[in-house]
């Protein structure tokens, strides 16, 4: 039995030494050197090679070295075939940071600070209490409530958004379309945590922009498809946004003429919000592959119906 490879070849040797340790039993084959194309059982992968499934017909398990499966083409992936998204142990913690880290630079003004430093301008604004900034977090997985945890010591009021209702406690909960306006009107900071399927494609849009109080604020560290980039931009010049952090983007890398580069009122990253490092990736993996073997549920196995 085997496992197939195809998730950069920079790191290809650190996994195979890693993977001699911890599964001997199971051979370890970089793509395209299959080998016996009956021996594959495991594929690690970003996204799956062109034909892999013809080629290695007793594929059981796609394992993904990302949290967010929306690269993933599912009608060609044979349904008998596994689906499991990474969840390194680390991805969450490192998420929450970027969450609170753009959540205290909004509320402590310091994207229009960078702004005034740029201007050479003198503009203090008063603090104002963390209880005036409402932080709505949509998706309340695995990102979502290890980001609002890290909040919660701040003392800002919160809440959430998911399809299906969550309690959780000091969080005001909404769960599915119908209660989108009323959890969007009382966000002042705009979190968007969701996967990136069919249902939440372009969820950042005008209309939901205009369910926010005025003058709220963006942090979209999902997926660039979650949003339309124009209705962000409309949303900024007439005030009913005041800012935003960005971290995913529709086009990436985002191209050399967008607009939201030299933006006054937008703070950019390049989809740096949360990876795996190495270790907790392969441990994440190893740990599945072991599951699998003997019989026991994995972890992060993608429901294909709803696509995340
Ligand atoms: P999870 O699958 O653990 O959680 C997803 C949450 O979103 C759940 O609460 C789910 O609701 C909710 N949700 C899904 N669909 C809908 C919908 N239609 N309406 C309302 N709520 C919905 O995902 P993670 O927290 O692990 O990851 C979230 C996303 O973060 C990833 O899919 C990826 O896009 C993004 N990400 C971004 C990174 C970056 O670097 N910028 C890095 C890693 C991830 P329910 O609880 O009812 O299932």
């Amino acid at each position: 039995m085997a496992i197939l490879y195809n998730a950069g070849d920079d790191r290809a040797q650190e996994w195979r030494s890693i993977f001699a340790e911890a599964l001997p039993e199971l051979d370890f084959r970089l793509w395209p050197s299959v080998g016996e194309q009956s021996d594959i059982r495991y594929l690690i992968t970003w996204i799956p090679p062109k034909d892999v499934f013809d080629i290695c017909p007793k594929l059981e398990v796609v394992l993904t070295i990302s949290a967010g499966v929306d690269q993933l083409n599912f009608s060609s992936i044979p349904g008998h075939v596994s689906v499991v998204r990474l969840l390194g142990s680390d991805l969450a913690d490192t998420m929450a940071e970027y969450v609170a880290f753009s959540a205290l630079a909004i509320h402590r003004d310091m994207i229009g600070y960078i702004d005034d430093k740029r201007r050479r301008a003198w503009k203090p604004i008063r603090p104002r209490p963390a209880s005036s900034s409402r932080i709505g977090v949509m998706g309340l997985g695995n990102m979502g409530i290890a980001s609002i945890e890290r909040l919660r010591p701040f003392g800002f009021p919160l809440r959430g958004w998911s399809r299906s209702r969550r309690d959780l406690e000091g969080v005001e909960t909404f769960a599915g379309w119908e209660q989108l306006p009323t959890f969007l009107a009382g966000c002042d900071i705009l979190i968007c945590l969701v996967p990136f399927t069919p249902e939440t494609r372009h969820v950042l849009r005008a209309e939901h922009f205009s369910m926010l109080p005025k003058g709220a604020a963006l942090v979209n560290v999902g997926r660039g498809g979650h949003m339309i980039e124009a209705d962000l931009l409309n949303a900024l010049s007439d005030g009913q946004i005041s800012q935003a952090v960005l971290d995913v983007f529709a086009d990436e890398p985002l191209p050399i003429d967008h607009p939201f580069w030299d933006h006054p009122r937008i703070l950019m990253t390049p989809h740096i919000g949360s990876t795996s490092q190495s270790s907790f990736a392969t441990a994440a993996i190893v740990e599945n592959i072991k599951r699998h073997r003997s019989g026991r549920p994995m972890i992060g196995v993608i429901d294909r119906s709803r696509g995340y």
